[in-house]
């Protein structure tokens, strides 16, 4: 089979490793960071040889196909060496499907993936034999090995279609396009755009591509770069044939004249967001035939994902909403939306290029106190500083918090949603969001 090089021993990477073992394959690891342990266990425990902090070029420039992280960027100089001798790159994604017949739902988007992807699993999974997988929980790899199922939902990232040359998912869902993760893609908007699209250019018109069609990033690049797939889209403006829309209060999911409809109120999550969430994961379900009943249940049941718009407590008749997996401008845009009372506003960390406008009317219509939680803040008080009669800075999350206590009255909400990274002073997303729930039930 030849030799495949790993690079990068996280969770998609040792996923890999085991699965090329068991196809053949001679395995080399390659991590230019530390490996953790639980990994090196299992890769030591499986005879794989590995190598962490460093990369050694004489065993990675013989392999026969290397199988790159998603982190690891095209313009890391090994990379460019890899690519230079001709040796294929694939994603882990790209390398997996390969070992599996199973029916495939890709989700891919620039917000709403993980939100996506478990409600979509979260539909299917008491009816079919289905997997979650992508950035989500065991690696596809590792589950196409260990599980075989006969499903999959999958949530892509761009940087996982960068690397994909057959993948070709009988179901792709595209939530939304907005700038983000530019800096991979040279600083043009278009590059990025193109890779999200990647889902589909493998697909005929057996297959199906769900997109968000309010949103006019996907209906231009549509309308230049027509596409073999059936499109199924969803929309909260318009009525749509085929795919799904909202008329009044009902969601109607239409395909091939067979018809779906069910109360909007049925649904737990909050927000128009999760409204083409729900959209994009029902059109799903009613194409894989799960009844009009159980969709309506599941969609009942479906407490949402941690960090995404997550209720953390009720305190002196304050709502504490943890919204921390809001890197961006465009998910904090969505929870400000969804916000129906007067919001202090928790923001900041890493700012990826942010252009915070489209938040002004918001700001202005609900939010009465904003706490800057980041190493620099500049931007922010020189975007809202003239636009909330308090405003104020920190660093620590706690403090952060105990400042909100401080300011919110009964009614209100303490929202942390923060339209920026969170590399400046915490870990992960994560971490962010773990740090605020903690300091809550502190109060
Ligand atoms: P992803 O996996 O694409 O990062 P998540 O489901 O983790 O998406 O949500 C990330 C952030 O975006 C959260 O703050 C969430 O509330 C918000 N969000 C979720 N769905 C959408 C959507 N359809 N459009 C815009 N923002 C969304």
């Amino acid at each position: 089979m030849g030799l495949l090089v790993i690079l990068g021993g996280g969770e998609s990477g040792v996923g890999t490793a085991l699965l090329g073992k068991a196809k053949g394959y001679d395995v080399f690891v390659s991590d230019n960071q530390k490996i953790k342990d639980k990994y090196k266990k299992v890769l030591i425990q499986n005879e794989i040889e590995w190598e962490e902090e460093k990369h050694t070029e004489a065993k990675i420039l013989v392999a026969d196909v290397v199988m790159k992280s998603p982190g690891i960027p095209d313009k890391v100089p090994l990379v460019k060496q890899i690519r230079n001798k001709g040796i294929t790159v694939v994603s882990e994604i790209e390398f997996a499907s390969k070992y599996t017949n199973a029916t495939i739902v890709g989700i891919t988007g620039s917000n709403g993936k993980t939100t996506t992807a478990t409600l979509t699993h979260y539909l299917l999974k008491d009816h079919l034999n289905i997997g979650l997988a992508g950035n989500i929980g065991d690696s596809f790899a590792s589950q196409v090995l260990e599980k075989d199922h006969a499903n999959y939902v999958l949530e892509i990232s761009s940087f996982q279609l960068d690397d994909s040359i057959d993948f070709k998912p009988k179901i792709a869902v595209i939530t939304n396009i907005t700038p983000d993760h530019l800096d991979r893609y040279n600083y043009q908007f278009e590059n990025y755009i193109a890779s999200k699209f990647r889902i589909v250019m493998n697909q005929t018109k057996e297959d199906y591509l769900i997109y968000d069609a309010d949103d006019e990033v996907i209906n231009g690049y549509l309308k230049k770069h027509p596409v073999q797939s059936t499109l199924l889209p969803f929309s909260l403006e318009k009525k749509v044939e085929n795919g799904a829309y909202i008329e009044k209060d009902k969601l109607i999911i239409t395909i091939d004249n067979n018809e779906i409809i069910m109360p909007t109120n049925s649904l737990t999550l909050k927000g128009k967001h999760n409204l083409k969430n729900a959209m994009a994961a029902t059109t799903v379900a009613h194409l894989l035939k799960i009844r009009k009943q159980t969709i309506r249940e599941s969609l009942e049941n479906f407490q949402g994902v941690e960090h995404r718009l997550e209720h953390v407590l009720k305190i002196n008749k304050v709502q504490y909403v943890n919204d921390s997996k809001a890197t961006n401008v465009n998910a904090t845009y969505y929870a400000l939306e969804s916000m129906d009372a007067p919001t202090v506003w928790i923001v900041g960390g890493v700012d990826k290029g942010n252009d915070y406008r489209e938040l002004f009317s918001f700001v202005n219509e609900k939010v009465k106190a904003i706490i800057c939680l980041g190493v620099d803040n500049e931007k922010l008080l020189e975007a809202f500083g003239s636009m909330v009669d308090i405003i104020v800075e920190t660093q620590f999350m706690s403090e952060a918090v105990k400042i909100a206590y401080k300011i919110a009255e009964s009614g209100d909400s303490v929202l942390l949603s923060p339209a920026c990274a969170s590399f400046d002073l915490f870990d992960n997303y994560e971490d962010r969001g773990r740090q605020f729930k903690d300091a809550v039930r502190n109060l």
